[in-house]
């Protein structure tokens, strides 16, 4: 069982992935955190993020490694525990213009595939390209979304006043990375044809939750 969700930030996928994955017995992978791990090493390690060669020189250097128990999700970066420094506001600028290179891409989507293989019941897989390129067979395939002011009133609610800057400004930085991850050469955030899109902004997280589980288990049902 692979489950692939994808959408822009603020929709709801961590939150729900990772319920849907403890509910169902599954892992899960939170590929957003290998892009922000890897951005967070070249920060770290005085790489220019905006010059694009020497990111791509650079991409094979940190390792990467995700802990998939949904309940207690971890990353390392070269065996420090990462799971604070990635979630920096600085870190956030920088991550898209790292995750459009070719070569960072093709490192992680190989630990993503290695992952959703080793996986013994299956696994939840969130992002952004999963179900259009990194596992296009996926059992079930969802696509969340939401209305950039939802999100944005989501992502400030998140941040808990440590760093929240207003809503216009938080809705101004999600839109211009989902444009940014959007308008990427390299697969880009998209939905698949065969996802199913859920519309999350009228939905509490429970509804969501409980949607995409039902989602799930229709699919079974049915094989
Ligand atoms: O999901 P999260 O907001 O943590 O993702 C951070 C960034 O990682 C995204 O803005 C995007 O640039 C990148 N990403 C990606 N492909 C994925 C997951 C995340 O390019 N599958």
């Amino acid at each position: 069982m692979i489950v692939a969700i994808d959408g822009p930030s603020g929709t709801g996928k961590s939150s729900t992935s990772k319920a849907v994955a403890a509910k169902l017995g599954l892992s899960y992978l939170d590929t957003g955190a290998q892009y922000r791990a890897m951005t967070w090493w070249m920060l770290s390690n005085g790489i220019d993020v905006d010059d694009a060669a020497e990111v791509a020189t650079a991409a094979d250097k940190p390792t990467i490694v995700s802990g998939t128990d949904p309940s207690a999700p971890t990353i390392t970066v070269d065996g420090t525990d990462a799971a604070g420094p990635i979630r920096t506001q600085e870190v956030t600028a920088a991550v898209s213009a790292v995750s459009a290179v070719p070569e960072v891409r093709a490192r992680l989507v190989e630990l993503q595939r290695s992952a959703a293989a080793a996986a013994p019941n299956g696994i939840v897989v969130e992002g952004r390209d999963i179900g259009t390129t990194v596992l296009p067979d996926a059992t079930v395939k969802i696509f969340l979304t939401a209305s950039a002011q939802a999100r944005a009133a989501r992502r400030n609610g998140e941040l808990n006043g440590k760093e929240a800057a207003d809503l216009a400004a938080t809705q101004a930085a999600l839109v211009k990375r989902d444009a940014a991850d959007s308008g990427r050469k390299t697969s880009p955030l998209a939905k698949a044809d065969d996802a199913i899109e859920v519309d999350t902004t009228d939905l509490t997280l429970d509804q969501v939750i409980e949607c995409v589980v039902t989602l799930i288990e229709e699919k079974r049902a049915a094989r």
